[in-house]
C-alpha cells in the first residue's frame, strides 16, 4: 500500500432518496468536482472514495450510490449493510420527493440499524424560484426524526463539501465517544 493510500478509518456512507433528486451529481461533485447537467441519467459509479483529514486522522469515506436501482424500488439490503452514515436526499422543487423521505428512512433503519447517522439533504437549492419544500418544513421533520439537515446544490457546489465533511465528522465523533 502506498503512503498516500494510508487511512485510519474507513466509513461506508450511502446516498438514498428518490430518483432524480441529484444523488449521483452530489457524489460527482464531491468526488471529482464535476456536474452532469444532462437530462439523461448518468449511469454513475457504484461507489467512490475520498480521504479527508482532520484532528490528525485520515478518514476514507466510501460513498455508495444507488446507481438507478431506486427507480425499481430494488435497493437491496446488501446496499445498506454496514453503512455508518446516510445522506437522505430530496429535491427542494419536488414535494413528493420530500414526503418519501420517511419511507427511505424506515428502510434505512431496518437494514442499516438505528446507529446509522443520517443527514437530510435538500438538494437543488439553486432553483429558488421553483422551491416547493420550505427549509422550515424540512427542519421540523429532521428535528422530529433526530437527523441533521442541510440544503445543497450539486450544480453550483453550495454546501456539497460541507455536507460530506459534516457527516464524516459526526460519524467520527460518535464512534470516538462510544469507544471511551
Ligand atoms: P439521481 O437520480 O438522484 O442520481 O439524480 P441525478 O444526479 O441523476 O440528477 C437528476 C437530474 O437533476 C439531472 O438532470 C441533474 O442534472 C439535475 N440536478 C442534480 N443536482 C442538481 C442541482 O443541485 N441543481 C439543479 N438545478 N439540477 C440538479
Ligand atoms: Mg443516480
Amino acid at each position: 500500500m502506498s503512503a498516500t493510500d494510508d487511512y485510519d478509518y474507513l466509513f461506508k456512507i450511502v446516498l438514498i432518496g428518490d430518483s432524480g433528486v441529484g444523488k449521483s451529481n452530489l457524489l460527482l461533485r464531491f468526488h471529482k468536482n464535476e456536474f452532469n447537467g444532462g437530462q439523461r441519467e448518468t449511469i454513475g459509479v457504484e461507489f467512490a472514495t475520498k480521504t479527508i483529514e482532520f484532528d490528525n486522522v485520515h478518514v476514507k469515506a466510501q460513498v455508495w450510490d444507488t446507481a438507478g436501482q431506486e427507480r425499481y424500488r430494488a435497493v437491496t439490503s446488501a446496499f445498506y449493510r454496514g453503512s455508518l452514515g446516510a445522506l437522505l436526499v430530496y429535491d427542494i422543487t419536488r414535494h413528493d420527493s420530500f414526503r418519501n423521505a420517511e419511507r427511505w428512512l424506515s428502510e434505512l433503519r431496518e437494514y442499516a440499524g438505528e446507529d446509522c447517522i443520517v443527514m437530510l439533504v435538500g438538494n437543488k437549492s439553486d432553483l429558488r424560484h421553483l422551491r416547493a419544500v420550505s427549509a422550515e418544513e424540512a427542519k421540523a421533520f429532521s428535528e422530529n426524526s433526530r437527523l441533521s439537515f442541510i440544503e445543497t446544490s450539486a450544480k453550483d457546489s453550495t454546501n456539497v463539501e460541507t455536507a460530506f465533511t459534516r457527516i464524516i465528522k459526526e460519524i467520527y465523533h460518535r464512534r470516538k465517544h462510544d469507544s471511551v
